[in-house]
Order: C-alpha cells, then sequence, then structure tokens
C-alpha cells in the first residue's frame, strides 16, 4: 500500500477530475488529520503539527493498494480557526462546502478522543450527514486517555453523534487496521479474489455514491 502526496488545491477546481472515488477528512484544526495520514502512510507525507488554522488548501493523496481500486484522501481544511474567531463549525470553508458538491465522494470525520460532545464537531457531524450518504466519524489520539477515561469518553461520543465511532492512535498504531477496514467499507472496495477461486469472486455492486 502506498500513500502519496498529489497536489494541494485552493479551490475545487484544482482537484482531480479522473473519476477515482474520494475520500474526505473533516474534523477541527489540530484534531492530527496529518499525523494520522502519515501513520496510515507508515511515513511522512503530510505536514504533521502545523500552526493551527494556517492552511486553507484542501491537500489530497492518492491511496494505492495491490488489486483494490485506487482512491484519493481528501485533506480538507480544518474547521474551528475560522477568520474572526467564529467558532461555528456551520459555516465550513467554502471549499468545504463546494467540495460535498461533488459526486462520488464519502467523508470520514476525525474527533478528538479527549473531548467528547464538542459543540462544533457534533454540529459538523449533522453537516456532514446531509452532504454524504454514509459518513463514519474516528476518535483520534485515543492514547492519551487512561483506560477507565477511555470507555467513558467513546460511550460518550457514539451517543452524542448517534453512531459508533472508532477509536485510534497514530502514536501507538491502536486501531489502524481497523481504520482501513472502515476505509474500505466506506469506498465499497471489493475484498481481493481469492487466489485459485476465481468462480467466488464478490458480486459486482456498483459503488454507493457512484
Ligand atoms: P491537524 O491540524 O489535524 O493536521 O493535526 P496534526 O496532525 O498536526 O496534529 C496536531 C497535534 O496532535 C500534533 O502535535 C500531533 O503530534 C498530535 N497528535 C496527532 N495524533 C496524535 C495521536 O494519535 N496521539 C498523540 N499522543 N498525539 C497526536
Amino acid at each position: 500500500m502506498t500513500i502519496e502526496f498529489v497536489r494541494s488545491a485552493a479551490s475545487v477546481e484544482g482537484l482531480p477530475s479522473d473519476l477515482l472515488r474520494e475520500l474526505a477528512l473533516v474534523g477541527r484544526s489540530n484534531v492530527g488529520k496529518s499525523t494520522l495520514i502519515n501513520a496510515l502512510a507508515r511515513q511522512r507525507v503530510a505536514r504533521a503539527g502545523a500552526a493551527p488554522g494556517t492552511t486553507r488548501l484542501a491537500n489530497v493523496y492518492r491511496v494505492t493498494e495491490g488489486g483494490l481500486p485506487p482512491f484519493y484522501l481528501v485533506d480538507l481544511p480544518g474547521y474551528g480557526y475560522a477568520r474572526g474567531g467564529d467558532a461555528s463549525a456551520r459555516e465550513f470553508d467554502a471549499l468545504t462546502r463546494a467540495y460535498f458538491r461533488r459526486e462520488g465522494v464519502n467523508a470520514l470525520l476525525l474527533v478528538d478522543a479527549r473531548h467528547p460532545g464538542l459543540a462544533q464537531d457534533v454540529a459538523a457531524w449533522r453537516w456532514v450527514r446531509t452532504a454524504v450518504v454514509d459518513p463514519a466519524v474516528v476518535a483520534t489520539k485515543i492514547d492519551k486517555l487512561a483506560r477507565g477515561e477511555r470507555i467513558r469518553a467513546m460511550r460518550l461520543w457514539e451517543s452524542v453523534l448517534e453512531d459508533s465511532v472508532l477509536p485510534v492512535s497514530a502514536a501507538t498504531g491502536e486501531g489502524l487496521k481497523d481504520l482501513w477496514t472502515l476505509i474500505d467499507r466506506l469506498l465499497n472496495r471489493r475484498p481481493r479474489r481469492p487466489r485459485g477461486h476465481p468462480e467466488k469472486a464478490p458480486s459486482r455492486r456498483p459503488p454507493r455514491n457512484a
């Protein structure tokens, strides 16, 4: 599996137009998007730890994995540091709003495991759910919580967002395998055909958002 940086785009016109599926990463600035991309890539492809709010670009990565359809991971600008200190997640970037008018995109919302129920994230989740058919949520930095705290935090997250939330850590690698499985599901990527059993190839279902 390889993840390679393709380009940064300041508007949707700058995004690739070659009909590959896309998975957008959405989250507050500093939630750990860049660090997670690097952890998934097992190398430094994204610039992590930049000053919050400085990136107003979408960063596009191409993910290739033998046998599976390639796709784009699109790291959208973080919310929560809007101009004028407006902390409302209802007012996403123009870029983010335009992005979700595109066809064939899905979204992964990243929230910080340590701050369950943050209003901005709850508002963002509501919005993302109206924008795409089948998004999912990941809670980052789970390594920062002690065992008892994490159970409480994850329960709270799942109850306020009314959906399952996958805990991950880019620091320890916890949950990353499950995250790949989740990504494959979000993109309707079919499992590899078992060797020597061509008749057992999975049925050809059209992608959900295509
Ligand atoms: P972004 O603004 O969403 O791209 O956030 P970054 O990836 O730059 O991460 C923000 C900060 O959180 C950095 O200091 C990271 O080192 C830290 N961070 C990100 N993910 C994790 C994690 O899984 N565990 C821990 N302990 N720290 C993390």
